[in-house]
C-alpha cells in the first residue's frame, strides 16, 4: 500500500511553527485559551505556543483552561484499565527497552493459553474488565495467529461475577490483512506508539529488527483504518526527542487520519521514559521531560483534541498521576505488571519491561481517586453497542455522550465495589456515587438511579 508517511509529519513546518508559537504575546495566549473553551480545536500555531508558555500565570491559566474543558466533556470519570503482557520475545533491538533482543540477561517466555486463562483470572477476580493485551515483536512458531488466540483466551475466561468485557490491544504494526483478522476477534482499541516522531532520533533509538522501519510504523494506522478498525490509539515514549516537536508531530499525525478518514485516534498515550534493565537510555532520557513540563503536555493534549482520550499509565507515580486527572486524563491503567505471568505466579522470576512509579492495588487505587472526587468506570458499554469512531464522535461533539458515560460509570463502579471492593473502600465509593448523583442533570440522573437498582438488586453489566 501506498501511504505516502512523508507527506504525514512535516519536520520543516514544525520546527517554523515552534519558532513562530514562542513569539506570541500574553494577550495572544489568553484569546487561544479562550478558543480552546470552545472545544473547537486549535490550529498548529496555536498549539505551539501553548507548548512555550513559561509565564507562571499563564501557565496557571492553561491548566486552569485544561481542567474546565476536561470536566465539560468527561465529568469526573477516569476509566479503569489494567495491561496484560502475554509475552516478552522480541526481535527488536529498542535501545531503551529491556525486553530488547540484545538483552540476554532476561527469562524470555510467551504464556501458554492456560497461562493466560489464569493471568485473566487473577485480573477478574481483582474486577478488572478491561485489558490492554501487551507484546513483544516475535510470536511463537504459529505467528500472529498466538496474539488472536490470546484475545480469545481472555475473553472465554469467566468468574463468578467477572468477565474481562473489552480488550484492547498494543501489538506492532500489521499487514492490512492481519489488521482485519484483528478486527473480528472484537478487540476495542488497537494501539501503537510511534515513540518518537524525529526520524533521526528514531533511527538512533531502533537498532535492529523490523521496527527501524519508521514508515512502516508510522503508516499503521492508515492500514487499521483502511482494514475497518475505527478506534485506534497513538503515543510518544517521551524523553527520547523535545517534547514539544512530539505534540506538534502527533498534531500532524491526527490531522492526517482525520482528512483521510474523516476520524482521529480514539485515545492518546503519554508514556515517560522509566529504568529498564539492559537499557541505559531509559535512565538517562536523551531529552528528559520534567514533571512541570509533563503536566504543559497532558493539558496542550487536553486543548489540542478535547475529544480524545488521554491515558496516564503506571508507569508515574501516584502524586503526578493525581496532579494529571485534573489536568485532562481519562483513562488509567492501576495495579499493572509488566511481566508475563507476573499476575497469577507466586514464582515471578521473568523481567518487567521498565520499572513502575506506582505498585498499588486496584483496589487501593480506586479509593484514592474516589477520595479525590472522581468516579472510577469500568464502562465497556460504547464498544459493545458499537459506538466507535465516528459515531461515536456524533455523540461526543454536542455533549449527548455524557448523558450515556455518567449512568454507566457509577453503575459499573457500583459493580465493583459490590463484588470486589474492600470495606473502606466501599465507603469512599458510596460516597462519591451519591455526590455525582447530585451534581448530575435530571434525565441521566434517573436513568443512573434505575440503573444502580439494577446492581443492586444483583444484576450486573447494565449500560445505556
Ligand atoms: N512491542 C510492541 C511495541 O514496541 O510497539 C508493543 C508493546 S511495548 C511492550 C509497549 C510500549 O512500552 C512501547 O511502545 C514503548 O513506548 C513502551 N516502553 C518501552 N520501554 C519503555 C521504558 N523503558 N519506559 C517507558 N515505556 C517504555
Ligand atoms: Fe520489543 Fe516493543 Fe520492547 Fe521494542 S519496545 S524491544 S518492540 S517489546
Amino acid at each position: 500500500m501506498k501511504t505516502g508517511t512523508s507527506l504525514i509529519i512535516d519536520q520543516q513546518a514544525i520546527s517554523n511553527s515552534l519558532n513562530r508559537g514562542s513569539q506570541y504575546s500574553e494577550v495572544e495566549i489568553l484569546e487561544i485559551l479562550q478558543r480552546a473553551r470552545q472545544l473547537k480545536g486549535l490550529e498548529m500555531d496555536d498549539v505551539a505556543a501553548l507548548c512555550s508558555i513559561s509565564n507562571p500565570d499563564l501557565l496557571s491559566e492553561l491548566f486552569k483552561t485544561a481542567k474546565d474543558v476536561k470536566e465539560k466533556i468527561y465529568g469526573r470519570r477516569l476509566v479503569m484499565f489494567t495491561p496484560l503482557y502475554v509475552s516478552n520475545l522480541c526481535g527488536n533491538d529498542c535501545a531503551y527497552c529491556a525486553f530488547r533482543s540484545s538483552n540476554r540477561g532476561i527469562v524470555r517466555r510467551a504464556l501458554k493459553t492456560e497461562e493466560i486463562a489464569s493471568e485473566t483470572a487473577s485480573l477478574i477476580n481483582e474486577g478488572h474488565k478491561r485489558v490492554l493485551l501487551v507484546a513483544g515483536e516475535a510470536y511463537p512458531k504459529e505467528g500472529f495467529d498466538y496474539v488472536l488466540k490470546a484475545i480469545d483466551t481472555v475473553y472465554s475466561v469467566k468468574q463468578d461475577n467477572g468477565e474481562i468485557r473489552r480488550v484492547n490491544v498494543n501489538v506492532a504494526p500489521l499487514e492490512l490483512e492481519e489488521f482485519k483478522r484483528l478486527k473480528e476477534h472484537n478487540i476495542g482499541t488497537y494501539q501503537i506508539f510511534q515513540e518518537t516522531y524525529d526520524r533521526q532520533v528514531y533511527s538512533q533509538v531502533h537498532l535492529r529488527g523490523p521496527k527501524a522501519n519508521f514508515d512502516w510504523r508510522l503508516s499503521a494506522m492508515d492500514r487499521a483504518f483502511e482494514a475497518g478498525i475505527d478506534d485506534v490509539g497513538i503515543g510518544v515514549l517521551f524523553g527520547l526527542a523535545d517534547w514539544k516537536y512530539e505534540v506538534l508531530a502527533m498534531y500532524q499525525h491526527i490531522n492526517h487520519l482525520e482528512n483521510r478518514y474523516g476520524i482521529g485516534p480514539h485515545t492518546i498515550s503519554v508514556p515517560r521514559l522509566e529504568p529498564a534493565t539492559g537499557a541505559d537510555i531509559a535512565s538517562n532520557p536523551p531529552h528528559p521531560v520534567s514533571d512541570l513540563s509533563f503536566q504543559k503536555i497532558v493539558a496542550v493534549l487536553r486543548l489540542m483534541v478535547p475529544y480524545t482520550g488521554i491515558i496516564m499509565s503506571t508507569r508515574e507515580t501516584a502524586e503526578i498521576r493525581r496532579e494529571t486527572f485534573a489536568l485532562g486524563v481519562s483513562q488509567i491503567s492501576a495495579g499493572s505488571k509488566t511481566n508475563p505471568g507476573g499476575y497469577s505466579e507466586a514464582n515471578k522470576n521473568t523481567a518487567a519491561q521498565f520499572s513502575l512509579g506506582d505498585v498499588r492495588s486496584l483496589d487501593e487505587v480506586v479509593a484514592d481517586v474516589a477520595r479525590l472526587g472522581y468516579t472510577p468506570s469500568f464502562c465497556t458499554g460504547c464498544y459493545r453497542l458499537g459506538r466507535t469512531g465516528s459515531d461515536f464522535m456524533d455523540l461526543a461533539r454536542p455533549g449527548e455522550i455524557k448523558k450515556h458515560c455518567d449512568p454507566n460509570g457509577l453503575s459499573s463502579f457500583l459493580e465493583y465495589l459490590t463484588d470486589y471492593g474492600q470495606p473502606e473502600t466501599q465507603k469512599i465509593g458510596m460516597k462519591q456515587i451519591s455526590n455525582s448523583l447530585e451534581e448530575m442533570d435530571e434525565v441521566p440522573r434517573r436513568r443512573a438511579v434505575a440503573m444502580l437498582d439494577k446492581i443492586r438488586n444483583g444484576r450486573r453489566d447494565i449500560f445505556c
